[in-house]
């Protein structure tokens, strides 16, 4: 069937279904997510496989990056779906007695999760692991610039043969197409500039979107510490998926007085995890296409390079490179998403308010220091998605804490309960009783206020 018609039909039969099953049971919602799970596992070669393909990502990456976080997500979400789904009770003014309140979890609907090639499985999955389980009928459309795990995506659905779950394969067109069709919410994973597209096409039908974005996220060093640890951190969390993270630290502002040591540090944990010749790690990813590849090449700044630099077009490889930076250099105007690491050097602790303030506010911000006061300060002074004290990326495998950014890095949050939340709506319910009809409130209301505003200041909150 040719794609447009297929993404008719399939929005139709989605459709019918959601109209049909507003409120999927709690049984049908976990027997979903259990052969999810098992769809999943059963084809884990055939995953590492594809990953490996896209991005050249080793086996060790893709089971803890990917595999094992979504199947960790499936099982937080099958250990405590019951009490997540429950009414949550509120408190009923003793003016509304005798009642009781609360509020009840209800599915949005139909729901489009449109995924970004960077973890091309765990941020359609972790999303989709949510949707299902808030009771949503999902239409998934993978990135189209990370082909093989699309096809195993659509591959696992097919698989699972769900009323509540279909994938389809498609890049800009299809998304458009797609677009164009009112959905009860959108989950977008994605950068900032197609954030934009997918917020005006979702306006068009007033359709709530969670916008999951990308940005600057810099990292800040201050005071003396343990500088191995500290680059040891920052080298893993940068370099993970080849710099290809979302939540990767984009640059450091380093002390000055740390500098030296520092950059000494993070060269050789470089060649401590990738060997003497990184770019040829088989640890070590590549770039995933021409353009993006392109693009790096062209923020590197050859006169500024501290280490690194070499890359392989053929092969889509860029060794890890570490550039000494300053402010107008243009790589600090744009999200690098790649292995290329800019350290700008500051003398006064002050000057970290005006560095930052040159960006939207970030996805994370990460800090390393044993200086209290100064954590203190950045939890209240720094507006960004998350804040991460002294280590990287490690924030996203909490599950009770949310993942998301704010302004330009996103809108909305999920992981565990957080995604439930995330594709629910919140119900107020409250049910009264036929009896003690205070009828203060019905007109006349001729000397009814002074009483009225005295009934509702005593017993009304
Ligand atoms: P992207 O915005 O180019 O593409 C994301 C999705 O949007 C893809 O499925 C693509 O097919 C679709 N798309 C692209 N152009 C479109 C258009 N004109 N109209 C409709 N749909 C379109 O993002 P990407 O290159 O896949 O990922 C990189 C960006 O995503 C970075 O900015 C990164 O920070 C961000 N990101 C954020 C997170 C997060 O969780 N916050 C995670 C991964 C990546």
């Amino acid at each position: 069937m040719p794609r447009n018609d297929l993404i008719e039909s399939t929005y139709e039969q989605a459709l019918k279904f959601a109209r049909q099953t507003p409120y999927p049971k709690y049984e049908q919602r976990i027997e979903t997510l259990e052969k999810l799970k098992q769809v999943i596992i059963r084809n884990k070669n055939e995953i590492n496989t594809a990953l490996f393909n896209d991005l050249g990502k080793s086996e060790y990456e893709s089971q803890i990056s990917e595999m094992t976080f979504v199947i960790d997500e499936i099982d937080v979400h099958l250990k405590n779906l019951k009490k997540w789904m429950s009414p949550r009770k509120v408190k009923t003014p003793l003016v509304l007695q005798p009642g009781s309140s609360q509020i009840t979890p209800e599915p949005f609907g139909l729901v489009l999760i449109i995924g970004p090639w960077n973890y091309p499985l765990n941020l359609i999955a972790t999303p989709l692991i949510g949707s299902i389980a808030a009771g949503n009928i999902t239409i998934l459309k993978p990135s189209e610039l990370a082909p093989h795990t699309s096809k195993i995506l659509v591959k696992i659905s097919k698989e699972l043969n769900s009323p509540f779950l279909h994938a389809l394969e498609g890049g800009v067109g299809e998304t458009t197409q797609l677009l164009e069709k009112k959905f009860d919410h959108i989950f977008f994973t994605g950068s900032p500039r197609v954030g934009k597209i997918i917020m005006s096409a979702a306006a068009k039908h007033l359709t709530p979107v969670t916008l999951e974005l990308g940005g600057k996220s810099p990292t800040v060093i201050w005071g003396d510490q343990d500088l191995d640890i500290v680059a040891s951190r920052i080298i893993w969390g940068k370099l993970i998926n080849t710099g290809q993270t979302c939540v990767a630290p984009d640059y450091l502002i380093v002390q000055e007085k740390l500098k030296k040591e520092l950059i000494e540090k993070l060269k050789n944990k470089i060649t401590e995890f990738y060997g003497n010749d990184p770019i040829n790690s088989p640890d070590y990813g590549k770039i995933i296409n021409e353009n993006n590849f392109n693009r790096l090449i062209s923020l590197i700044e050859k006169d500024k390079v501290l280490l690194g630099g070499e890359s392989i077009k053929e092969k889509l490889k860029i060794a890890p490179t570490l550039v000494e930076s300053d402010l107008d250099s243009p790589i600090m105007k744009e999200e690098i998403f790649g292995p290329i690491l800019p350290i700008i050097s500051i003398k006064e602790l002050s000057e970290i308010d005006h560095i930052i303030a040159l960006n939207p506010r970030p996805l994370v911000m990460y800090l390393f220091t044993l200086d209290q006061s100064l954590v203190d300060y950045t939890e209240k002074n720094f507006k960004a998605g998350a804040l991460c004290v002294n280590d990287t990326i490690i924030q996203i495998s909490n599950f009770h804490l949310p993942f998301g950014g704010i302004g330009n890095s996103g809108m909305g949050s999920y992981h565990g309960i957080h995604s439930f939340d995330n594709f629910s709506h919140f119900k107020p319910v409250i049910k009264r009783k036929q009896m003690l009809d205070l009828t203060l409130r019905y007109p006349p209301y001729e000397g009814k206020l002074k009483p009225t505003l005295k009934l509702l200041k005593w017993f009304g909150h």
